[in-house]
């Protein structure tokens, strides 16, 4: 009795399509899990710098100006800018020239490397409103708003440039909403981390290179898709803006830039170092360590079979998502020993900071506590 209906409904091809991209996203989960691990003695000693596009793939285009020129121009300075300054890291480029490089590939020169953090150069465009200007920086996850979801498409939209590319990005088409459902089912395990770094990022932006700060977003990106590591894009201004492509494209403009970024990664270099010599104690009055084991669009039961190892599990409304979370300490070192042992259940699971019932960055716990 069941079985032509069961046919039929497989017959569908929006059901096919999503099934297939619940697939790839478990595994794609599964993939994230060697993550985080001890932060002890953690020292940040590789980066990867992405200058996009490039070669054929020319990028946004200004009025006098290509994004793959700029943004290869501010990736170069900032390389240098910390090779020459930061001695203990090492400075992986995806390009230094002109050359065409697949977005999987980039991601992969990252993981091959072990890098601590991935960062992607890119410049806007907004032709339909040219007095829109200002800085973004983006960490992975699914859209939650219409203008991220048009950036996100618009970069990822130069796989089309890669020949076979329905091959390495299993089926994933950067037109069809329904591709992107495979980042709301993402539980990123370097979120947190890419997180407090993009929004340093905007805050030098900000402060030193006086640039319109349009905030830290989060969207699906291709190129942040599987980078084992802390990840962000960063859009760096508006070509589509006169004003600001002439400040892209001026010498002055790119080393403002880059030295923001170097600025940002200086500063997340020491937040992150400075937590692995103590021993750290969330010493801010009504703060806790928990670890974080799901994350969902639609709310899971408490007592769901999914937790029945926990009986502490508390579910935390945070950013449109309800995150659900074990455990409850004020040392550091102990949340970090109970979440080698969580991981055995939940192999994404992370640390988290909670104070007064909401989630804050966890080196914002640790603050002041040294
Ligand atoms: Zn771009």
């Amino acid at each position: 009795m069941y079985r032509p209906k069961l046919i039929v409904f497989f017959q569908l091809k929006r059901f096919n399509t999503l099934l297939i991209i619940m697939v790839v996203a478990f595994f794609m989960i599964s993939l994230k899990a060697t993550t985080q691990s001890d932060l002890k003695d953690y020292k940040i000693k590789k980066v990867v710098i992405d200058a996009g596009h490039g070669g054929k793939d020319s990028g946004a285009l200004g009025k006098s100006s290509k994004e793959k020129d700029i943004v290869l121009a501010i990736a170069l300075k900032l390389g240098a800018y910390i090779e020459n300054n930061i001695k203990d890291v090492e400075v992986i480029y995806t390009r230094k020239t002109d050359t065409f490089i697949e977005l999987y590939q980039r991601g992969d020169i990252a993981n091959k490397a072990k890098a601590d953090l991935f960062i992607s150069i890119h410049a806007n465009s907004f032709p339909q409103n040219r007095r829109v200007a200002g800085t973004e920086t983006y960490v992975m996850g699914l859209h939650t708003d219409e203008r991220n979801f048009e950036v996100a498409k618009k970069e990822n939209s130069v796989i089309t440039f890669e020949e076979d590319y329905s091959s390495h990005y299993e089926g994933f088409d950067p037109n069809s909403a329904e591709s992107y459902i495979i980042f709301s089912l993402m539980q990123n395990a370097f979120l947190e981390q890419s997180a407090d770094f993009a929004s340093i990022v905007q805050k030098q932006f900000r402060i030193k290179a006086k640039r319109k700060d349009r905030g830290v977003r989060q969207a699906g990106f291709v190129v942040l898709w599987r980078t084992t590591m802390p990840s962000v894009l960063i859009e760096t201004g508006y070509i589509s803006n006169p004003t600001e492509e002439a400040y892209l494209k001026s010498k002055t403009g790119q080393e403002y830039l880059a030295s923001a970024i170097y600025r940002a990664f200086k500063e997340y270099k020491t937040q992150i170092e400075s937590k692995s010599h103590f021993t750290h104690t969330a010493t801010k009055p009504g703060t806790f360590f928990k670890i974080q084991i799901a994350s969902s669009k639609l709310r899971i039961p408490l007592d769901s079979p999914a937790f029945k190892n926990y009986k502490d599990v508390v579910e935390i409304k945070s950013k449109g998502r309800y995150k659900y979370a074990v455990g409850n300490m004020v040392s550091y070192d102990d949340i970090l020993k109970f979440n080698r042992i969580v991981r055995k259940d939940f192999k994404d699971a992370f640390i988290i900071a909670v104070k007064d019932g909401e989630i804050i960055p966890v080196s914002e716990a640790l603050k002041n506590n040294n």
